[in-house]
């Protein structure tokens, strides 16, 4: 079977447990957040004087169709903290380059002081450079921490973030505590930071704060699953209504792991309640909302078969994959499978656009991989 090379704009790195006592002074470390094994299934965070307990995932053992056992999908794999293991288990699967999360960051959001938010993400940020950037810099592409509890940190560290290397900025689908909403005015600093440094803006699905178990009961596991990739398409929404990208055509947006088909959707619906609402419609755009929103929005899945058609039929070029390494709901264990799934009745051309080409748009400075 030939082994199909694919960037992916989905991906993530577990931080070493110590990392705030390594890159902070111990005033602050000692604030950050610190997760303590409380039971088999059960752990409690402390974060800044405060702490609060959550259910850890369960490992299930069983067997797929194809004989491949489900709990070494729901173990961690080798790289998930180890970064020369990780270029192995990248190498192993078929994955060059990718936009690569952080996890502790996802805590980020439950600190409440202004200061202690900013030196971490900008002591973060650098170990991001020297640790993992550093090992392949034409392959791993970090997604830089930001401050977000003031408008005018994050832009300090958005120029912060370009002069050290760094590609993508990190921001969750919703906004911390207190702060204005991502369609506010607010934030056009922040965006046009973004666009004079060149960096793209990333948000992961299912950062939108707050109790992923929304719903309890029958389907809930389901209900939750899809429940946290509403947050990505939400905020394309605003930052396409809001006007904001349209004001920086040279801003891009990465929406990770809430698959691709959902774009052309939104830009119908959007579009239909600009022309059909346009009375009430402020502020006023210079091009279509789904022109926008297909030439500015990039959008990434994992197993969606319907995405590479999205990509083939629907006009919608800026799909591309991502494996979600190390997390259960990527491809760890069957990336080649399920990339044979989704491209082999595929035209050459979607094939490549979804697994190479709309990655090398945003991230040109990667380099290609060994059989492109
Ligand atoms: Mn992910």
């Amino acid at each position: 079977m030939e082994k199909i090379w694919a960037n992916s704009g989905d991906s993530h790195f577990l931080e070493p447990p110590d990392l705030w006592r390594q890159i902070l002074p111990p005033s602050l470390a000692e604030r950050m957040p610190r997760a303590e094994k409380v039971a088999e299934d059960e752990e409690v965070v402390h974060v800044d004087g405060e702490s609060f307990r959550r259910k850890l995932p369960k490992i299930v053992t069983r067997k797929d169709a194809d004989g491949l056992t489900i709990s070494e999908l729901g173990a961690r794999p080798p790289g998930a903290r180890d970064v020369k293991a990780r270029m192995a288990d990248l190498d192993h699967e078929g994955v060059w380059a990718e936009v690569v999360y952080s996890s502790l960051g996802l805590w980020s959001n439950y600190i409440k002081d202004q200061r202690l938010v900013r030196e971490a993400a900008k002591a973060q940020n650098e170990w991001l450079v020297s640790e993992l950037k550093s090992v392949a810099p034409d392959r791993l592409v970090p997604a830089a921490q930001m401050p977000l509890l003031s408008v005018d940190d994050a832009v300090v560290e958005v120029g912060h973030v370009a002069d050290i290397g760094l590609h993508i900025i990190s921001l969750p689908t919703g906004v911390a505590p207190g702060m204005p909403d991502w369609h506010r005015d607010d934030w056009e600093p922040l965006w046009a930071a973004a666009e004079e440094a060149g960096v793209v803006v990333g948000f992961h699905i299912g950062t939108d704060g707050g109790d992923p178990a929304v719903f309890r009961g029958p389907g809930g596991a389901v209900l939750n699953y899809v429940e946290t990739t509403y947050g990505g398409q939400r905020v394309a929404t605003k930052l396409v209504t809001s006007g904001a990208l349209d004001r920086h055509p040279g801003l891009k947006l990465l929406i990770s792991e809430g698959g691709a088909s959902w774009v052309p959707f939104l830009g119908d619906r959007m579009n239909e309640g600009y022309r059909q609402h346009g009375m009430f419609v402020r502020p006023t755009l210079s091009r279509l909302p789904k022109e926008i929103l297909y030439r500015q929005v990039y959008a990434s899945f994992q197993h969606d078969e319907s995405a590479p058609a999205t990509c083939a039929v629907m006009g919608f070029d800026n799909v591309m994959w991502g494996s979600d390494y190390p997390h259960i709901e990527g491809t760890y264990g069957h990336t080649q499978k399920t990339l044979h799934e989704l491209f082999d009745d595929q035209p050459e051309t979607v094939r490549r656009r979804v697994t190479v080409g709309a990655f090398k748009e945003l991230f040109p400075h990667v380099s290609d991989p060994p059989s492109a």
